[in-house]
């Protein structure tokens, strides 16, 4: 059993055109591992600091020696974590942050050349590495599920005629799972692509690949702002609380589990079953897992609020410990 802690990462994107054309400044900078923020109503202040596993300058342009691409994030995270599954662990990776951030950049990311996110890049590279594999006793299948949890439902999104939601069940020994959801077996990326097309209307999702006995979760949560500072009412208010169960109770497992990390709280109870999210993810935060979070940061003046409480929930997160053991092949 290797103990490890949740790898963490946050990544800052460029302006758009809307904060470029609103003269928007730049309150993050970073260097190395660490990141600072400025308060730009008190610039005067001394700049917030944190440090994580990496800090991603993504910010500028490739001409920039400092620039972190799409390839250098996949390297740094994707390559090792693809690597922890083929030795054997459930591999978990998550986006985190304020719409807009750029965690479906960093996740997925676009069609061009250059441009794709973790997801495509490690599907292609789980791929090349399987077809490579020479030795006659192993042989690889890789299935797929694809599904959303919205207003703490969970929908099939390869299954486009199960309207209802699918219940989550506890197995004894492989965990929480979704009773009934479906995997397709896939042998190549653009199996992949075509599935992900076909349920592609996702507000948040999760994305696992089962290779034999290990699981790969790839998640996109939904967007970090707050219910009161969106000015949500009615339906929306509900759907936002609903969606916010999920993520306020995240973040509820990452500090208690956090606590537990640093020693000041030992064994207590972790809220895991309060939402379906971290029902789901309980073995990927505090159990047999190795597990990456990706904080997307907006560069922005006008985030700063939401920005500031993204770094301190990633800065949380950085005192999980996994305890990952390797899963047994049961039919090996
Ligand atoms: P989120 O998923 O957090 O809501 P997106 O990933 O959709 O945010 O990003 C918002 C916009 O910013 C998109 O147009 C996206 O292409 C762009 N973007 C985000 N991150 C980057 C980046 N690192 N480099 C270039 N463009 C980015």
């Amino acid at each position: 059993m290797a103990s490890s802690s949740v790898k963490v990462a946050v990544r800052v994107r460029p302006f758009n055109s809307r904060e470029t054309n609103r003269g928007a400044k730049c309150v993050i900078q970073m260097q190395d591992k660490s990141t600072c923020i400025i308060n730009p109503k008190q610039p005067k202040d001394a700049p917030k600091n944190f440090t994580f596993d990496y800090s991603y300058w993504s910010h500028s342009s490739e001409e920039d020696p400092s620039f972190a691409s799409q390839g250098k994030v996949y390297q740094d995270i994707g390559e090792e974590m693809l690597l922890h599954a083929f030795e054997g662990y459930n591999v978990c990776i998550f986006a985190y942050g304020q719409t807009g951030a750029g965690k479906s950049y960093t996740m997925m990311g676009k069609q061009d050349p250059g441009q794709q996110g973790i997801i495509p890049q490690m599907c292609e590279d789980l791929f090349r590495q399987t077809a490579e594999n020479t030795d006659p006793d192993l042989s690889f299948s890789v299935e797929v599920s694809y599904m959303e949890i919205y207003c703490e439902r969970v929908r099939d999104l390869l299954n486009p005629k199960s309207r209802g939601s699918l219940r989550v069940r506890e197995h004894p020994i492989m965990g929480p799972y979704v009773e009934d959801l479906s995997k397709m077996a896939v042998t190549n990326y653009s199996d992949i692509a075509d599935l992900m097309d076909t349920g592609n209307k996702a507000r948040y999702y999760s994305f696992q690949l089962h290779a034999n006995e290990i699981k790969i979760s790839l998640v996109d949560l939904a967007g970090s702002e707050r219910a009161d500072s969106s000015g949500a009412r009615g339906m929306r208010l509900k759907e936002g609380a609903n969606i916010n169960k999920s993520l306020t109770t995240l973040g509820k497992v990452i500090s208690a589990l956090a606590d537990m990390g640093s020693k000041k709280r030992r064994s207590d109870f972790i809220p895991y079953r309060d939402s379906v999210l971290t029902w789901l993810l309980r073995e990927n935060l505090g159990g047999n897992s190795r597990t990456a979070m990706i904080a997307a940061l907006s560069p922005a003046d006008i985030n700063y609020e939401e920005t500031l409480s993204t770094l301190r929930y990633a800065d949380r997160a950085k005192q999980i410990k996994c305890n990952a053991v390797i899963n047994e092949d049961p039919n090996a």
